[in-house]
Protein backbone atom coordinates (compact mmCIF):
# COMPACT_ATOMS: atom_id res chain seq x y z
CA UNK A 1 0.00 0.00 0.00
CA UNK A 2 0.92 3.86 -0.31
CA UNK A 3 2.94 5.03 2.35
CA UNK A 4 0.26 6.76 4.96
CA UNK A 5 1.76 10.37 6.48
CA UNK A 6 1.31 10.91 9.95
CA UNK A 7 -0.47 14.22 10.59
CA UNK A 8 -0.72 14.02 14.48
CA UNK A 9 -3.74 15.22 15.82
CA UNK A 10 -5.65 18.91 16.00
CA UNK A 11 -8.56 19.99 17.75
CA UNK A 12 -11.45 21.74 16.11
CA UNK A 13 -12.16 23.45 19.23
CA UNK A 14 -8.72 25.41 19.52
CA UNK A 15 -9.95 27.42 16.28
CA UNK A 16 -13.48 28.47 17.72
CA UNK A 17 -12.41 32.13 18.69
CA UNK A 18 -9.67 32.86 16.07
CA UNK A 19 -12.26 31.84 13.02
CA UNK A 20 -14.87 34.66 12.03
CA UNK A 21 -18.11 33.38 13.71
CA UNK A 22 -20.71 30.75 12.81
CA UNK A 23 -18.07 29.00 11.17
CA UNK A 24 -18.06 26.36 13.86
CA UNK A 25 -21.46 26.13 13.92
CA UNK A 26 -21.39 25.70 10.10
CA UNK A 27 -18.55 22.61 10.82
CA UNK A 28 -20.79 21.24 13.03
CA UNK A 29 -24.01 20.62 11.43
CA UNK A 30 -21.64 19.69 8.28
CA UNK A 31 -19.78 17.54 10.21
CA UNK A 32 -22.67 15.81 11.30
CA UNK A 33 -23.97 13.42 8.21
CA UNK A 34 -20.58 12.73 7.78
CA UNK A 35 -19.43 10.99 11.02
CA UNK A 36 -16.92 7.74 10.03
CA UNK A 37 -17.07 7.83 6.33
CA UNK A 38 -13.59 7.33 5.12
CA UNK A 39 -11.57 10.00 2.85
CA UNK A 40 -8.66 9.09 1.95
CA UNK A 41 -5.63 12.45 0.26
CA UNK A 42 -3.61 11.42 -2.34
CA UNK A 43 -0.47 13.74 -3.28
CA UNK A 44 3.10 13.71 -4.28
CA UNK A 45 5.17 14.73 -1.45
CA UNK A 46 4.32 14.92 2.50
CA UNK A 47 7.45 18.08 2.11
CA UNK A 48 7.77 21.35 0.94
CA UNK A 49 4.97 23.39 -1.23
CA UNK A 50 1.75 24.52 -0.50
CA UNK A 51 -0.24 20.94 -0.76
CA UNK A 52 2.04 19.17 1.95
CA UNK A 53 1.50 22.58 4.12
CA UNK A 54 -2.39 22.03 3.95
CA UNK A 55 -2.63 18.81 4.55
CA UNK A 56 -0.95 19.36 7.70
CA UNK A 57 -3.52 21.08 8.77
CA UNK A 58 -6.46 20.19 6.87
CA UNK A 59 -6.43 16.61 7.60
CA UNK A 60 -5.74 16.73 11.33
CA UNK A 61 -8.99 18.42 11.64
CA UNK A 62 -11.19 16.83 9.12
CA UNK A 63 -10.22 13.81 11.21
CA UNK A 64 -11.52 16.05 14.39
CA UNK A 65 -14.69 16.80 12.62
CA UNK A 66 -15.32 13.03 12.73
CA UNK A 67 -14.46 11.61 10.05
CA UNK A 68 -11.92 8.39 9.03
CA UNK A 69 -9.45 10.70 7.06
CA UNK A 70 -6.02 9.41 5.81
CA UNK A 71 -3.29 10.74 3.68
CA UNK A 72 -0.67 8.60 1.07
CA UNK A 73 1.80 9.56 -1.23
CA UNK A 74 2.96 8.26 -4.08
CA UNK A 75 6.03 7.09 -5.22
CA UNK A 76 8.06 7.56 -7.42
CA UNK A 77 11.57 8.26 -8.56
CA UNK A 78 13.54 10.96 -10.60
CA UNK A 79 12.26 10.15 -14.18
CA UNK A 80 8.69 10.46 -13.06
CA UNK A 81 9.22 13.60 -10.97
CA UNK A 82 11.59 15.66 -14.17
CA UNK A 83 8.22 14.97 -15.84
CA UNK A 84 5.65 16.11 -13.41
CA UNK A 85 7.89 19.00 -12.99
CA UNK A 86 7.44 19.28 -17.34
CA UNK A 87 3.53 18.98 -16.51
CA UNK A 88 4.01 21.71 -14.00
CA UNK A 89 5.29 23.96 -15.40
CA UNK A 90 3.16 23.29 -18.85
CA UNK A 91 0.15 23.54 -16.95
CA UNK A 92 1.29 27.16 -16.02
CA UNK A 93 2.28 28.25 -19.35
CA UNK A 94 5.38 27.11 -20.22
CA UNK A 95 5.06 26.21 -24.35
CA UNK A 96 7.10 23.03 -23.73
CA UNK A 97 5.25 19.79 -24.18
CA UNK A 98 5.64 15.77 -22.94
CA UNK A 99 7.13 13.41 -25.56
CA UNK A 100 5.77 9.94 -26.29
CA UNK A 101 8.25 8.88 -23.46
CA UNK A 102 7.86 10.99 -20.73
CA UNK A 103 3.76 10.45 -21.48
CA UNK A 104 4.68 7.07 -21.07
CA UNK A 105 6.60 7.10 -17.77
CA UNK A 106 3.86 9.45 -16.45
CA UNK A 107 1.35 6.41 -17.27
CA UNK A 108 3.52 3.83 -15.82
CA UNK A 109 3.75 5.55 -12.56
CA UNK A 110 0.39 5.97 -12.26
CA UNK A 111 -0.54 2.56 -13.02
CA UNK A 112 2.31 0.95 -10.69
CA UNK A 113 0.83 3.78 -8.00
CA UNK A 114 -2.45 2.26 -8.90
CA UNK A 115 -1.64 -1.18 -8.30
CA UNK A 116 -0.86 -0.16 -4.87
CA UNK A 117 -3.96 1.48 -3.79
CA UNK A 118 -7.36 -0.25 -2.75
CA UNK A 119 -10.12 2.53 -3.31
CA UNK A 120 -11.97 1.14 -0.18
CA UNK A 121 -13.35 4.66 0.91
CA UNK A 122 -16.03 7.11 0.90
CA UNK A 123 -14.05 10.09 -0.87
CA UNK A 124 -10.80 10.02 -2.49
CA UNK A 125 -9.12 13.14 -2.84
CA UNK A 126 -6.57 13.72 -5.09
CA UNK A 127 -4.02 16.68 -5.21
CA UNK A 128 -2.30 17.96 -8.16
CA UNK A 129 -1.39 16.50 -11.49
CA UNK A 130 1.20 13.86 -9.91
CA UNK A 131 -1.77 11.23 -9.28
CA UNK A 132 -4.12 12.45 -11.21
CA UNK A 133 -4.30 9.48 -13.51
CA UNK A 134 -4.56 6.71 -10.73
CA UNK A 135 -8.34 6.90 -11.01
CA UNK A 136 -8.40 5.30 -14.85
CA UNK A 137 -7.54 1.74 -12.84
CA UNK A 138 -10.89 2.14 -10.77
CA UNK A 139 -13.31 2.06 -13.25
CA UNK A 140 -15.69 0.77 -11.03
CA UNK A 141 -14.99 2.84 -8.18
CA UNK A 142 -17.82 2.77 -5.21
CA UNK A 143 -16.17 6.13 -4.32
CA UNK A 144 -16.64 9.76 -5.00
CA UNK A 145 -13.50 11.20 -6.82
CA UNK A 146 -12.51 14.92 -5.96
CA UNK A 147 -8.77 16.29 -8.16
CA UNK A 148 -7.57 19.41 -6.53
CA UNK A 149 -5.75 21.73 -8.82
CA UNK A 150 -3.61 23.91 -7.09
CA UNK A 151 -1.99 25.93 -9.79
CA UNK A 152 -2.59 28.33 -12.17
CA UNK A 153 -4.58 26.67 -14.97
CA UNK A 154 -5.84 30.04 -16.54
CA UNK A 155 -3.38 29.62 -19.67
CA UNK A 156 -2.36 25.88 -19.79
CA UNK A 157 -0.27 24.06 -22.54
CA UNK A 158 -2.79 22.69 -24.11
CA UNK A 159 -0.91 19.67 -25.46
CA UNK A 160 -0.12 18.78 -22.10
CA UNK A 161 -3.50 19.67 -20.44
CA UNK A 162 -5.33 17.60 -22.94
CA UNK A 163 -2.99 14.47 -21.86
CA UNK A 164 -4.42 14.87 -18.73
CA UNK A 165 -8.09 15.50 -19.51
CA UNK A 166 -9.24 11.57 -20.28
CA UNK A 167 -8.60 11.01 -16.41
CA UNK A 168 -9.80 14.23 -15.38
CA UNK A 169 -12.81 14.02 -17.37
CA UNK A 170 -13.43 10.72 -15.03
CA UNK A 171 -13.42 12.65 -12.00
CA UNK A 172 -16.93 13.57 -10.16
CA UNK A 173 -15.37 16.98 -9.15
CA UNK A 174 -12.91 19.39 -10.12
CA UNK A 175 -11.96 21.92 -7.50
CA UNK A 176 -9.88 25.26 -8.73
CA UNK A 177 -8.87 28.44 -6.71
CA UNK A 178 -10.01 30.54 -9.12
CA UNK A 179 -12.99 30.54 -11.50
CA UNK A 180 -10.36 32.08 -13.94
CA UNK A 181 -8.26 28.85 -13.72
CA UNK A 182 -11.17 26.56 -14.76
CA UNK A 183 -9.29 25.44 -18.28
CA UNK A 184 -11.75 25.85 -21.51
CA UNK A 185 -12.39 22.44 -21.89
CA UNK A 186 -15.63 19.99 -22.72
CA UNK A 187 -15.57 16.83 -20.29
CA UNK A 188 -14.49 19.04 -16.96
CA UNK A 189 -16.49 17.52 -14.36
CA UNK A 190 -18.41 19.72 -12.37
CA UNK A 191 -15.88 22.12 -10.98
CA UNK A 192 -16.08 24.22 -7.82
CA UNK A 193 -13.68 27.01 -6.76
CA UNK A 194 -12.34 27.84 -3.34
CA UNK A 195 -9.14 29.10 -2.72
CA UNK A 196 -6.95 27.38 0.00
CA UNK A 197 -5.69 28.44 3.55
CA UNK A 198 -3.13 29.06 5.82
CA UNK A 199 -3.12 27.09 9.66
CA UNK A 200 -3.21 30.26 12.16
CA UNK A 201 -2.38 27.79 15.33
CA UNK A 202 0.53 26.15 13.06
CA UNK A 203 4.36 26.86 14.28
CA UNK A 204 4.53 28.73 11.62
CA UNK A 205 1.67 30.84 12.06
CA UNK A 206 1.22 31.06 15.89
CA UNK A 207 2.16 34.51 17.64
CA UNK A 208 5.60 35.01 17.93
CA UNK A 209 7.06 38.27 20.31
CA UNK A 210 9.32 40.50 18.10
CA UNK A 211 11.69 39.85 20.25
CA UNK A 212 11.91 36.31 19.78
CA UNK A 213 11.60 36.72 16.04
CA UNK A 214 14.77 38.86 16.20
CA UNK A 215 16.37 36.33 18.30
CA UNK A 216 16.05 33.92 15.77
CA UNK A 217 16.75 35.93 12.87
CA UNK A 218 19.41 36.93 14.61
CA UNK A 219 21.34 33.56 14.46
CA UNK A 220 21.06 33.73 11.00
CA UNK A 221 23.61 36.49 10.72
CA UNK A 222 20.32 39.10 9.99
CA UNK A 223 21.57 42.62 12.03
CA UNK A 224 18.32 42.75 13.89
CA UNK A 225 19.06 46.46 13.98
CA UNK A 226 19.03 47.33 10.31
CA UNK A 227 15.80 46.76 7.90
CA UNK A 228 14.97 43.26 6.11
CA UNK A 229 12.73 42.26 3.48
CA UNK A 230 12.20 38.45 3.23
CA UNK A 231 10.52 36.41 0.19
CA UNK A 232 9.64 32.78 1.51
CA UNK A 233 9.88 30.67 -1.60
CA UNK A 234 10.88 27.45 -3.57
CA UNK A 235 13.67 28.24 -5.62
CA UNK A 236 11.75 28.17 -8.78
CA UNK A 237 11.84 30.78 -11.86
CA UNK A 238 8.08 31.07 -11.28
CA UNK A 239 8.71 32.90 -7.98
CA UNK A 240 11.19 35.03 -9.79
CA UNK A 241 14.24 35.36 -6.83
CA UNK A 242 16.43 37.10 -9.34
CA UNK A 243 13.35 39.84 -9.81
CA UNK A 244 13.74 40.48 -5.74
CA UNK A 245 17.38 40.48 -5.86
CA UNK A 246 16.82 43.19 -8.97
CA UNK A 247 13.81 44.97 -6.22
CA UNK A 248 15.97 44.80 -3.33
CA UNK A 249 19.34 46.46 -5.18
CA UNK A 250 16.69 49.34 -5.88
CA UNK A 251 15.89 49.66 -2.49
CA UNK A 252 19.36 49.40 -1.36
CA UNK A 253 20.08 52.89 -3.44
CA UNK A 254 17.36 54.67 -1.18
CA UNK A 255 18.32 52.60 1.89
CA UNK A 256 21.62 51.45 2.02
CA UNK A 257 21.32 49.22 4.93
CA UNK A 258 18.36 46.90 3.83
CA UNK A 259 19.11 43.05 3.61
CA UNK A 260 17.19 40.91 2.14
CA UNK A 261 16.27 37.17 2.92
CA UNK A 262 15.47 34.57 0.36
CA UNK A 263 14.27 31.32 2.24
CA UNK A 264 13.34 28.27 0.19
CA UNK A 265 12.80 25.19 1.01
CA UNK A 266 13.75 22.09 -1.52
CA UNK A 267 10.96 20.10 -2.50
CA UNK A 268 11.56 16.60 -2.98
CA UNK A 269 9.34 16.48 -6.16
CA UNK A 270 10.93 19.32 -7.55
CA UNK A 271 13.99 18.31 -9.34
CA UNK A 272 15.02 22.02 -10.96
CA UNK A 273 15.11 23.36 -7.13
CA UNK A 274 18.88 22.99 -6.79
CA UNK A 275 19.88 24.48 -10.28
CA UNK A 276 17.53 27.69 -10.00
CA UNK A 277 19.19 27.41 -6.56
CA UNK A 278 22.56 27.97 -7.62
CA UNK A 279 21.64 30.62 -10.36
CA UNK A 280 19.96 32.62 -7.43
CA UNK A 281 23.11 32.38 -5.43
CA UNK A 282 25.36 33.50 -7.98
CA UNK A 283 23.04 36.30 -9.18
CA UNK A 284 23.42 37.52 -5.52
CA UNK A 285 27.15 38.37 -6.48
CA UNK A 286 28.48 37.85 -2.66
CA UNK A 287 26.55 40.51 -1.46
CA UNK A 288 26.93 40.26 2.54
CA UNK A 289 23.02 41.57 3.15
CA UNK A 290 21.54 38.42 0.87
CA UNK A 291 21.00 36.07 2.87
CA UNK A 292 19.83 33.31 0.61
CA UNK A 293 18.67 30.01 2.96
CA UNK A 294 16.88 26.70 2.90
CA UNK A 295 15.85 24.02 4.69
CA UNK A 296 18.97 22.74 4.93
CA UNK A 297 19.98 25.85 7.05
CA UNK A 298 17.92 24.10 9.69
CA UNK A 299 14.78 27.16 8.42
CA UNK A 300 12.02 25.28 9.46
CA UNK A 301 8.59 26.43 10.30
CA UNK A 302 8.89 28.63 13.69
CA UNK A 303 12.47 30.29 11.47
CA UNK A 304 10.43 31.32 8.45
CA UNK A 305 7.17 32.57 11.29
CA UNK A 306 10.81 34.52 12.60
CA UNK A 307 11.49 35.59 9.18
CA UNK A 308 8.16 36.97 8.27
CA UNK A 309 7.24 38.75 11.40
CA UNK A 310 10.86 40.54 11.67
CA UNK A 311 10.43 41.59 8.00
CA UNK A 312 10.29 45.68 7.23
CA UNK A 313 8.11 44.21 4.23
CA UNK A 314 7.48 40.41 3.03
CA UNK A 315 8.09 40.30 -0.78
CA UNK A 316 6.30 37.55 -3.28
CA UNK A 317 7.54 38.31 -6.07
CA UNK A 318 5.78 35.66 -8.52
CA UNK A 319 5.41 35.72 -12.04
CA UNK A 320 2.74 32.73 -12.10
CA UNK A 321 1.14 31.74 -8.80
CA UNK A 322 -1.35 29.37 -7.96
CA UNK A 323 -2.55 30.80 -4.71
CA UNK A 324 0.59 31.95 -2.65
CA UNK A 325 0.20 30.51 0.54
CA UNK A 326 3.23 33.11 1.98
CA UNK A 327 1.23 36.46 0.96
CA UNK A 328 -1.49 35.30 3.63
CA UNK A 329 0.88 33.86 6.02
CA UNK A 330 2.57 37.74 5.53
CA UNK A 331 -0.31 39.29 6.28
CA UNK A 332 -1.82 37.46 8.78
CA UNK A 333 1.70 38.48 10.89
CA UNK A 334 0.07 42.28 9.87
CA UNK A 335 3.47 42.59 7.81
CA UNK A 336 3.27 45.23 5.24
CA UNK A 337 3.28 42.35 1.68
CA UNK A 338 4.73 43.63 -1.22
CA UNK A 339 3.91 40.70 -4.23
CA UNK A 340 3.29 40.32 -7.71
CA UNK A 341 -0.22 41.20 -9.43
CA UNK A 342 -0.46 37.52 -10.38
CA UNK A 343 -2.98 34.57 -9.86
CA UNK A 344 -4.02 34.11 -6.34
CA UNK A 345 -2.84 37.01 -5.12
CA UNK A 346 -5.17 39.10 -6.57
CA UNK A 347 -7.64 37.46 -4.63
CA UNK A 348 -5.16 38.36 -1.25
CA UNK A 349 -4.47 41.14 -1.55
CA UNK A 350 -6.11 44.54 -2.74
CA UNK A 351 -3.82 47.16 -3.96
CA UNK A 352 -3.28 50.15 -2.09
CA UNK A 353 -5.53 48.77 0.77
CA UNK A 354 -4.26 45.52 2.37
CA UNK A 355 -0.57 45.58 0.71
CA UNK A 356 0.58 46.43 -3.05
CA UNK A 357 0.64 44.70 -6.22
CA UNK A 358 2.99 44.98 -8.23
CA UNK A 359 4.22 43.93 -11.92
CA UNK A 360 8.37 44.49 -12.05
CA UNK A 361 11.58 44.83 -9.96
CA UNK A 362 10.93 48.41 -10.16
CA UNK A 363 7.64 48.54 -9.12
CA UNK A 364 8.52 45.85 -6.41
CA UNK A 365 11.50 48.26 -5.25
CA UNK A 366 9.39 51.20 -4.89
CA UNK A 367 6.54 49.61 -2.92
CA UNK A 368 9.21 48.29 -0.21
CA UNK A 369 10.56 51.41 -0.39
CA UNK A 370 7.06 52.72 0.32
CA UNK A 371 6.92 50.65 3.29
CA UNK A 372 9.96 51.21 4.70
CA UNK A 373 9.51 55.46 4.88
CA UNK A 374 6.30 55.31 6.35
CA UNK A 375 5.88 51.92 8.18
CA UNK A 376 2.99 53.47 10.00
CA UNK A 377 0.74 53.59 7.15
CA UNK A 378 2.33 50.26 6.12
CA UNK A 379 0.87 48.39 9.33
CA UNK A 380 -2.44 50.42 8.96
CA UNK A 381 -2.51 48.31 5.64
CA UNK A 382 -1.67 45.12 7.14
CA UNK A 383 -3.67 45.24 9.73
CA UNK A 384 -6.71 45.29 7.23
CA UNK A 385 -5.01 42.62 5.51
CA UNK A 386 -5.01 40.19 8.65
CA UNK A 387 -8.69 40.78 8.95
CA UNK A 388 -9.44 39.87 5.37
CA UNK A 389 -7.26 36.75 5.66
CA UNK A 390 -8.96 36.20 8.98
CA UNK A 391 -12.49 36.15 7.21
CA UNK A 392 -11.40 34.07 4.08
CA UNK A 393 -8.08 32.27 4.52
CA UNK A 394 -7.97 30.35 7.72
CA UNK A 395 -8.14 26.59 7.53
CA UNK A 396 -11.39 26.74 9.56
CA UNK A 397 -12.96 27.87 6.26
CA UNK A 398 -11.28 25.25 4.02
CA UNK A 399 -12.28 22.95 6.00
CA UNK A 400 -16.02 23.97 5.59
CA UNK A 401 -15.85 24.03 2.13
CA UNK A 402 -14.23 20.61 1.85
CA UNK A 403 -17.62 19.02 4.28
CA UNK A 404 -20.14 20.98 2.10
CA UNK A 405 -18.69 18.99 -0.94
CA UNK A 406 -19.06 15.56 0.64
CA UNK A 407 -22.43 16.46 1.77
CA UNK A 408 -23.35 17.50 -1.72
CA UNK A 409 -21.47 14.80 -3.74
CA UNK A 410 -23.92 12.42 -0.71
CA UNK A 411 -27.18 14.07 -1.75
CA UNK A 412 -27.68 15.99 1.77
CA UNK A 413 -28.43 19.28 2.76
CA UNK A 414 -25.15 21.54 2.94
CA UNK A 415 -26.86 23.69 5.71
CA UNK A 416 -26.99 27.05 3.55
CA UNK A 417 -23.63 26.87 2.10
CA UNK A 418 -23.24 27.66 -0.91
CA UNK A 419 -20.08 26.41 -2.82
CA UNK A 420 -18.83 28.73 -6.52
CA UNK A 421 -19.66 25.53 -8.93
CA UNK A 422 -18.87 25.92 -12.80
CA UNK A 423 -21.07 23.88 -14.39
CA UNK A 424 -19.81 21.03 -16.56
N1 LIG B 1 7.85 27.25 2.77
C1 LIG B 1 8.60 26.90 3.88
N2 LIG B 1 9.94 27.00 3.82
C2 LIG B 1 10.56 27.46 2.74
C3 LIG B 1 9.81 27.82 1.61
C4 LIG B 1 8.43 27.70 1.66
O1 LIG B 1 8.06 26.49 4.90
O2 LIG B 1 11.78 27.53 2.78
C5 LIG B 1 6.39 27.16 2.87
C6 LIG B 1 5.71 28.52 2.84
O3 LIG B 1 5.75 29.12 4.11
C7 LIG B 1 4.32 28.15 2.36
C8 LIG B 1 4.57 26.97 1.43
O4 LIG B 1 5.85 26.44 1.78
O5 LIG B 1 3.55 27.72 3.46
C9 LIG B 1 4.59 27.39 -0.02
O6 LIG B 1 3.29 27.56 -0.48
P1 LIG B 1 2.94 28.58 -1.64
O7 LIG B 1 1.48 28.45 -1.92
O8 LIG B 1 3.41 29.96 -1.26
O9 LIG B 1 3.81 28.12 -2.89
P2 LIG B 1 4.06 26.69 -3.61
O10 LIG B 1 5.37 26.22 -3.10
O11 LIG B 1 2.91 25.79 -3.28
O12 LIG B 1 4.14 27.05 -5.07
Amino acid sequence: MLPVVNVGHKSLGDYATIATRGLMEEIRRLAEPLAGKRVVHLSATAFGGGVAEINYTLIPLMADAGLDVEWRIIQGQDEFFNVTKTIHNALQGNPQGLTAEQEQIFMRYNAQNAAEFDDDYDFVVVHDPQPVSMIDHFPDSQAKWTWRGHIDFSTPNWDVFNFLLPSISHYDAAIFHMREYVPDARNLPECFIWPPAIDPLAPKNMALSPEDAAYIVDQFGIDVERPLLTQVSRFDPWKDPLGVIDAYRGVKDRFPEVQLALVGSMAHDDPEGWDFYNKTVAYADNDPDIFILSNLNNVGSVEVNAFQVHSAAVIQKSIKEGFGLTVSEALWKARPTVAGRVGGIVVQIEDGQTGWLVESPDECADACIEALRDPTEARVRALKGKEAVRRNFLTPRLLRDWLALFNRQLGNETAGVELASVAA
